[in-house]
């Protein structure tokens, strides 16, 4: 069978199993969603693309836009971003409060929430206009030239982001946020706020499967060094406390988002994007987590 055959086959067996898990309430604008769509799309190195489903519907990404904050920061000031953050596995929740007490403010990695409020603190520094700069670049990066943010989900979160508020307050009283505070958190609920269909999301990180640059143009987004690094904290810290759990079932890096989305990557080959808007309990897609599984184990091509 070929990939496009076990993506099909996958697809419509994921659709025929339960979908257990519920849609993030949190952030009111997501629960609006239809929690029963799947959408997956794959595109390679080589220029094919697959994709089934609701693969064409735009959804929040949430926090798999971290991996494009991560790779606008990484791209401008390189190894010095590691004087701000770790790049190891948490083994908490994604907004936890709990490491920050006992490690000094410094987040364990650019992907749970504290870290990511770290990255939009480095974007203030970085820009005069960091919510202009930071949507530029995911436009370049994306190809998507008239993309947006989602000013309703970005309001959404703003009205109950009580643990990001939180966050960003508490890092800032170890010293490790440089601005203002409101300004800092402003810009990390635009990161989170923008929506991409799957098959935009695939074509989007095309770069983590081709040594740092896009699929077709070729145009370079990070050096294969940084990519490499950037790949190892998705292994490690994408999803999570889940992050270990998908590392054993999937076997490749990736990032989700509460929105639904996961992306995940097998470098050099492809990136995939699913989406699929019931979470587990720890705030990852049940069904995405379950495709991913099954299609990986069809194709019996992962990192490991
Ligand atoms: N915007 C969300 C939050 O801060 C992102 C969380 C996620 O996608 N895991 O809570």
């Amino acid at each position: 069978m070929d990939c496009k055959d076990i993506l099909n086959t996958t697809y419509q067996q994921i659709l025929n199993e339960e979908n257990l898990g519920a849609v993030a309430s949190y952030i009111p604008e997501l629960a609006k969603v239809n929690p029963d769509q799947l959408g997956i799309c794959l595109i390679t190195k080589e220029g094919s693309s697959y994709s089934c489903g609701d693969a064409q519907t735009p959804f929040s990404i949430q926090s798999i836009a971290k991996v494009l904050s991560l790779s606008l920061v990484f791209s401008k000031i390189g190894d010095d971003l590691w004087k701000r953050m770790d790049f190891e596995p948490s083994g908490n929740a994604f907004n936890s409060l709990v490491q920050l007490e006992s490690e000094n403010g410094i987040p364990r990695n650019p992907f749970i929430n504290a870290g990511a409020i770290v990255m939009c603190d480095i974007i203030c520094d970085l820009f005069d206009d960091p919510k202009k700069e930071l949507l530029n670049f995911i436009r370049k990066v994306s190809g998507i030239a008239d993309l947006s943010y989602s000013q309703n989900i970005a309001n959404s979160e703003k009205q109950t982001g009580f643990r990001n508020y939180a966050l960003v307050n508490f890092i800032k009283s170890f010293g490790n946020i440089k601005n203002d505070c409101d300004q800092v958190i402003e810009l990390y609920f635009h990161l989170c706020s923008i929506e991409m269909t799957c098959e935009q999301l695939a074509r989007t990180f095309g770069y983590l499967a081709n040594q740092g640059k896009q699929f077709k143009t070729q145009l370079e987004i990070l050096s294969s060094s940084q990519t490499k690094r950037i790949n190892a904290i998705m292994q490690t810290c994408g999803f999570y406390d889940e992050a270990g759990e998908f590392a054993f079932k999937v076997g490749l890096p990736g990032k989700s988002g509460v929105g639904g989305g996961m992306i995940a990557v097998l470098p050099n080959s492809y990136v995939i994007a699913t989406w699929s808007p019931r979470l587990n309990t720890r705030g990852n897609s049940y069904r995405g987590i379950k495709f991913l599984e099954e299609f990986t184990t069809a194709t019996q091509d992962t990192v490991f």
